[in-house]
């Protein structure tokens, strides 16, 4: 076993691709498998290998000005977590769909430590909205008690989202969360420009460094992440229905009608009974008709 490494910086990247093949050759070097992506505003990576060689990318990366502050958070895992290794450049880190020169980071809300957001959900006050950022397939499984859904699909949903719901934020205090942070970066900065709230926070470090510090607090079930692990378990509730029967149950499956591949959460009984697919029509599909399948499991599941 391994270490599934998570971090993300927003700093400029002055030349991202002359960036990016020096990331390459470090990664392949180190034989290391993920997804980094990098842009003008920064980076925003997930890599998986053995301990050795993430304790060598991170010295790495530390050694270098920019990074030297870097947050990396770690989780147990290994490059089989991945199918590949890929690294591009971007116009942003996360697709917000809104320009990086018109709305950066550094708008973003204040930050809360996970001590700082323990001890506000603790005596939460009447007027505090807990507003998750990420998209219904990861909230599905895991999320903060009380938090409002909003019910996005991509990230870059996000805005409309705000904008069509502003009233709800009106003169309150509003506390924002996702995997890792870094979606929050800009998605409280969303927020905080309009002018409406109180107050905008954003959870440093995201669920991971809370669930690491409280993982009996707050929140409850699974966090999602963006690998072959699909979700990490934070503690026992389980949150998620099965999308055919309905019975509580939160491990997600892809459909084996590579035409179809949809990402669902399917209980066991429900994956026997439809061998694999999601559906008696994906069934047909692939075991009278010949459908290609794809057994293997990984290119859906990227975050957009
Ligand atoms: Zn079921
Ligand atoms: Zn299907």
């Amino acid at each position: 076993m391994g270490i599934v490494l998570l971090f993300y910086k927003y700093v400029t990247i002055p030349e991202p691709k002359r960036f990016a093949k020096w990331q390459t050759k470090i990664c392949q070097d180190l034989n290391l498998r993920g997804r980094v992506l990098i842009a003008q505003e920064g980076i925003n990576g997930t890599l998986g290998g053995t301990t050795e060689s993430i304790e060598r990318y991170k010295a790495i990366m530390r050694e270098h000005e920019s990074f030297a502050d870097m947050d990396f958070k770690e989780n147990a895992g290994s490059a089989e977590d991945f199918p590949r290794l890929r690294i591009a450049t971007r116009n942003t880190i996360v697709n917000l769909g809104v320009d990086p020169r018109e709305l950066t980071a550094r708008d973003g809300g204040t930050h809360l430590t996970p001590q700082e957001v323990h001890t506000l959900l603790l005596n939460k006050p009447d007027d505090l909205i807990i507003l998750d950022t990420r998209n219904m397939v990861e909230s599905a499984v895991g999320k903060f008690t009380d938090a409002v859904i909003p019910p996005i699909k991509y990230f870059r949903d996000f805005p409309e989202y705000i904008d069509k719901n502003i009233d709800l934020f009106k003169d309150k205090q509003v506390l924002m969360y996702c995997t890792g942070g870094i979606r929050c970066e800009r998605a409280s900065a969303y927020l905080n420009v309009k002018g409406v709230s109180k107050k905008v926070f954003q959870i440093q470090g995201g669920i991971h460094r809370y669930a690491e510090q409280y993982p009996n607090g707050f929140f409850r079930g699974k966090n999602y992440v963006f690998d072959n692990r699909i979700a990490t378990k934070v503690n026992d509730d389980i949150l998620g229905t099965c999308g055919i029967c309905n019975i509580s149950y939160d491990d997600y499956t892809n459909c084996l009608n590579a035409l179809c591949n949809k990402h669902f959460i399917c209980c066991v009984s429900c994956k026997e009974q439809l061998a694999g697919t999601c559906s008696v029509h994906c069934q047909t599909m692939v075991f009278e008709k010949k459908a290609p399948t794809r057994p293997e499991f990984g290119a859906l599941n990227t975050p957009r």
